[in-house]
């Protein structure tokens, strides 16, 4: 009787958010799902494809599995992450989703150019992907190309100063 209402609760109760909270309580993975919509792809489908990342689980399932990539790499729900080793900071390991080739300006378009990510600098926008969880081994470089070749900024750089009047005085007028 008491185990059945115990069950009932455990089916019932929860709501979806708190089934996603105690996942994530239990599991150390990156909320990878939650950071924006555009981006709640299927990442197990996507790391499949990617040769380089099969590579690397390969390399990681064999027994002479070489030490510097057990250091580097984990294998997680079948998923391959980056492992961002602990520092006196922070006590725990940190696992950063490795981003397949064909999302990585998905990842940085999203990070950098989309409506609520607002062109901020190289720094900022690294700090923000790889604090969504996200990595892949030329991310740093990746990102400083992406953010000077920006076609919008250089052009906003180099006209604001002839847009910005006219406007002004048209909303006065
Ligand atoms: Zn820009």
């Amino acid at each position: 009787m008491r185990l059945q209402q115990y069950h009932y609760q455990v089916i019932y109760v929860p709501g979806p958010k708190n089934l996603a909270a105690d996942a994530l309580s239990r599991h150390p993975l990156p909320s990878v799902n939650n950071v924006s919509t555009s981006l709640a792809v299927d990442w197990p489908k996507l790391q499949q494809q990617d040769s380089h990342i099969q590579t690397l689980m390969m390399s990681m399932k064999k027994a002479k599995c070489p030490e510097g990539l057990k250091r580097t790499y984990t294998v997680a729900n079948d998923l391959l992450f980056h492992i961002i080793p602990a520092t006196r900071n922070k006590a725990r390991n940190r696992l950063l989703l490795v981003i397949p080739i064909s999302m990585h300006s998905a990842v940085l378009q999203d990070y950098y150019s989309s409506i609520w990510a607002g062109h901020f600098g190289i720094r900022k926008t690294l700090q923000r992907i790889l604090q969504a969880g996200f990595w892949w081994p030329d991310l740093h470089p990746m990102v400083k190309e992406f953010v000077k070749s920006c076609k919008i900024c250089q052009h906003t750089k180099t006209s604001i100063h002839y847009d910005t009047q006219p406007v002004l005085t048209l909303g006065i007028a």
